[in-house]
């Protein structure tokens, strides 16, 4: 993964184009069950509590209230209260016990093998600082698969992540593809399928059994589980 995430941007250049298939990773690469979400929930709080000096109430509330508003509770805490976003990373996100809880999956694993990588480019794509991402995927055992990563970076402001619209031209300009519709996504987020439906891309959300589906679909593909993915979009599978 390493050399193609440093090319990103030239990749389009360089070789001929390829459609690219985008990955989100929490919570959609591994299953929700895993709880990650709740762990990490649980941090974000402490670190609320901690460095604004709130109750655990308001904390919690104002974490809620950051996420929905701007999808990450990071954006309310660089805009709002100026916190040093790589030391909230080091506290948050680096500090999950990822080691115990994320194991490679054997079916993950043939599920991408099974991926036509002549027609179309992993990628992935997440809301979470690069290292985050990259962690998850060595413990699953998949790295390999992925010829590169866009994330959130979260030293950058203004800090830029789906679902906003300019968070999906900046992996499709790293991805280095042009056109909306030789887009794939898969994402386990409502919000971040919607947009990519309206954008154009080929989009599959990922309702895992348990999770209640949304009243309205938020894309034209709803899967319960990734192997799903074959029957959405076979053209991408080796045939
Ligand atoms: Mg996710």
């Amino acid at each position: 993964m390493d050399k193609a995430t440093t090319d990103a941007g030239t990749n389009g250049v360089k070789s001929p184009p390829r459609q690219v298939f985008f990955f989100d990773i929490d919570n959609c690469l591994y299953p929700k069950s895993a709880k990650v979400h709740d762990l990490m929930a649980d941090l974000i709080d402490r670190y609320f509590v901690a460095h604004l000096s709130l109750p655990w109430e308001e904390a919690t509330r104002l974490h809620k209230e950051y996420y929905q508003n701007y999808g990450l509770a990071i954006e309310g805490l660089v805009r709002h209260h100026q916190i040093d976003p790589l030391e909230y990373n080091a506290k948050v996100d680096d500090a999950l016990p990822l080691d115990d809880i994320i194991k490679p999956r054997a079916e993950l694993r043939k599920l991408l093998e099974d991926i036509d990588t002549i027609k179309v480019k992993l990628w992935l794509f997440t809301n979470a600082y690069v290292n985050h991402g990259r962690r998850v995927v060595r413990l699953l055992e998949i790295e390999e698969f992925f010829e590169g990563i866009t994330f959130c970076d979260y030293a950058a402001t203004p800090l830029v992540c789906k679902p906003h619209p300019d968070m999906f031209r900046k992996a499709m300009q790293e991805a280095g593809v042009e056109k909306n519709e030789d887009c794939f996504f898969v994402d386990d987020s409502y919000s971040n399928c919607k947009q990519a439906q309206e954008l154009g891309w080929a989009t599959a959300h990922l309702v895992e059994d348990g999770v209640k589906p949304p009243r309205t679909p938020a894309s034209k593909y709803q899967i319960r589980h990734l192997d799903e993915l074959r029957t959405a979009f076979p053209q991408v599978f080796k045939s």
